[in-house]
């Protein structure tokens, strides 16, 4: 893959861009240098209330584990996406919402969206919610969870959003961690075409016995289905806005106040509550959405990463409105009413920069060229991507078919601990290779290790760590320090580690291997996941393949294939034996398939991602040994794979 084809920065998108090579490492080597020097001045983006004392005070030392930036700082997040755009884009979008069904957007300008969060904010505060509290989100893609981010980081109140698609039992799970007094959702939420009872949700969840803080709960009438009501609790969202005032005054918080906690999505265990913090996350979310997006004044941004997620946090909502740019809200899924539709939302509302997933561009590209066909796309300037290591197949459809070969790919590597992105190219900048998450991000020292924690030099493969701290670094997880410290910083001692694992190449590029549980070590050979499912993706009957390591009594472990065939195609033994030449003549022999299950669909967590923890699981019959699958997008799929399996032995 090292001398995987070069892509180049397209001429006329280096002439317009913000960073170009000699920039990038200029101001790279700078930031490494003098941390304290660069991270003071890119903090003049940010509106500060009262001026930072100290810039940086950091140790990734276990027995003293500390992330702390802009030491004294104060400043507010809302009024940082909000207020300060006023005078010069009041009538500018700031969301344009994109509803479940095509056709009914909806465009909220700067002065509505400053309005509105003004509105809600005193809402919650006549509810009683006060700095310091958390308040647990459950809501759709609307632009009622926006205002209600917003205005949480207002007054101060600590947002935790749970993603729409959770059942109530994991929505109980994530309320009492966060002992939250106040939920705010909608009746109903829809997808697809699906309505999902958000609020009927919600009271199931509050039925928990040991939950006993909540004592509000705020609904927005979204669809207007009959839903269940408690006087005692439940509140009309729209009564409470048209009872509000117009404007409530930006609370000045401390830089390391907490913004928002968030739980991981989960594919490798119990969800964590990773607490995010003020100051430097607002600073390094806006940089890196400019820089990394190579954002202009007035373009059309869609991340359609759901606001459950850390990238709608931080590239739907915060990055792009401290920004004072125009960002896209779609409620729906990339699929419905058919494949098409990613493409004709692009086309009306003249998308720019588009940010999505492996997951959707691998399910855009199982149907052929259909997902394109008839559009016209060429309002696109920039793709990207993020969640899963992108195969070079799918790179390549993407970069040709969605972008026609005009638009760099910012394959962006990071994680909710991460708060923003660490590794990607710049586009303006770096000479792509498809499927490499290429060079750090300013600030950002990656390096890879030993298991027994050596530091590699030059082309090397090894545990992905982070030396030195960034300013959107989470802090810790919510009220369990220790687990943080135990579960990043005690492997390799004084450093961050990621989980992941890296190779880098001669050019110094990084190519993420995947998650350094799911490596394979096939007759001592290490393999990372992504490169044995790549090889699959690649073959022209392949839509998408898990590869999971089981024990074998001579290579100690051998190879577990699950394969999705592309629409239309036949599952059949000659398709079997042909998979199985087609990976050892792209890889090699060592990384033969041993066995190939076919499977119609995979365990994905509710972001798209496989959990291949389940597909381990599966591969040696341990059906009872799932663990939780509370996260999985459609736990269906799991029956359906145990019966296959069943019926292969
Ligand atoms: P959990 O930590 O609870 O198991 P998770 O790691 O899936 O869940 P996220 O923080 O959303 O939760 O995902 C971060 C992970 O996603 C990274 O550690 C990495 O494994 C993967 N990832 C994200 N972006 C990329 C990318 N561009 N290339 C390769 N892998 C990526
Ligand atoms: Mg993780």
């Amino acid at each position: 893959m090292s001398n995987a084809t070069l892509y180049p920065v397209p001429e006329e998108f280096a002439r317009n861009a913000l960073i170009d090579q000699d920039t990038y490492q200029r101001l790279y080597q700078a930031s490494i240098d003098d941390p304290e020097q660069f991270w003071a001045e890119q903090a003049k983006r940010i509106d500060w209330m009262r001026p930072f004392k100290k810039v940086k005070q950091t140790s990734f030392d276990d027995h003293n584990v500390s992330i702390k930036w802009y030491l004294g700082g104060h400043l507010n997040v809302s009024a940082n996406c909000l207020d300060r755009h006023l005078e010069q884009r009041s009538e500018q979008t700031a969301i344009i919402w994109e509803a479940d069904e095509p056709g009914q957007a909806r465009h909220i300008t700067y002065r509505e969206l400053h309005r509105d969060v003004c509105r809600f904010a005193n809402a919650l505060k006549h509810q009683g919610v006060a700095q310091g509290d958390v308040v647990t989100l459950y809501m759709p893609m609307i632009p009622e969870a926006a205002i209600a981010m917003l205005a949480c980081s207002r007054i101060g109140a600590i947002h935790s959003v749970v993603f729409a698609g959770f059942s109530p039992e994991a929505l109980a799970g994530r309320i009492l961690d966060g002992r939250s007094n106040v939920v705010i959702t909608a009746d109903e939420g829809l997808r697809g075409g699906r309505s999902t009872p958000l609020k009927a949700n919600v009271d199931e969840a509050l039925t928990h016995a040991d939950i006993k803080t909540v004592d509000k709960v705020i609904v927005v009438r979204h669809t207007g289905a009959e839903i269940p009501w408690h006087d005692h609790r439940d509140r009309d969202y729209a009564e409470l806005m048209a009872e509000a005032d117009d404007f409530c005054p930006p609370e000045p918080m401390d830089s390391e106040d907490p913004l928002f906690i968030l739980y991981t999505s989960g594919s490798t265990g119990k969800p964590k509550g990773i607490l995010h913090t003020t100051g430097g996350y607002l600073t390094y979310a806006a940089l890196t959405h400019q820089y990394v997006f190579d954002y202009k004044d007035s373009e059309v941004f869609w991340c359609t990463a759901d606001i459950g997620w850390i990238t709608g946090h931080t590239y739907t909502i915060y990055g792009p409105l401290a920004n004072g740019g125009t960002t896209v809200m779609f409620e729906g899924v990339p699929n419905y009413p058919d494949v098409t539709r990613m493409a004709r939302v692009i086309d009306t509302h003249k998308i720019n920069i588009l940010y999505t997933a492996p997951t959707a561009i691998r399910a855009m590209m199982a149907m052929g060229d259909a997902a394109m066909a008839g559009a016209d796309g060429s309002s696109l300037r920039l793709l990207g991507s993020v969640g899963e290591p992108i195969n070079p197949e799918a790179w390549n459809w993407y970069y040709h078919t969605v972008g026609k070969g005009r638009c760099p790919i910012v394959d962006t590597w990071w994680q909710t601990e991460t708060g923003a992105t660490l590794m990607t190219p710049l586009p303006g900048a770096t000479p792509l290779k498809p499927g490499s998450a290429a060079c750090p991000f300013f600030g950002v020292q990656p390096a890879l290790v030993d298991n027994e924690g050596n530091i590699l030099q030059g082309a090397a493969e090894g545990n992905l760590v982070l030396l030195d701290s960034w300013p959107g670094q989470a802090r810790s997880i919510f009220r369990d320090h220790e687990r943080f410290v135990d579960t990043y910083f005690r492997t390799f001692k004084g450093t961050y580690f990621t989980g992941d694992g890296a190779r880098r190449d001669e050019d110094g590029y990084y190519w993420i291997t995947g998650r350094v549980d799911d490596v394979l070590n096939v007759s001592g050979h290490r393999m990372g996941t992504a490169e044995v499912e790549s090889a699959l993706v690649s073959h022209k009957d392949v839509a998408e393949a898990a590869v999971v390591g089981m024990p074998h009594d001579l290579k100690g472990q051998g190879i577990y294939v699950y394969v999705t065939l592309n629409d239309g195609i036949e599952a059949s033994e000659s398709l079997r034996q042909a998979l199985r030449q087609w990976v050892r003549h792209e890889i090699g022999p060592i990384a033969t398939p041993d066995v190939i299950q076919w499977a119609p669909g995979l365990p994905k967590t509710r972001s798209g991602k496989i959990m291949r923890r389940i597909l381990r699981k599966i591969a040696v019959a341990e059906y009872d040994g799932l663990g939780d699958i509370s996260t999985l997008a459609d736990p269906g799929v799991v029956e359906h794979l145990i019966n296959e399996h069943k019926s292969m032995t």
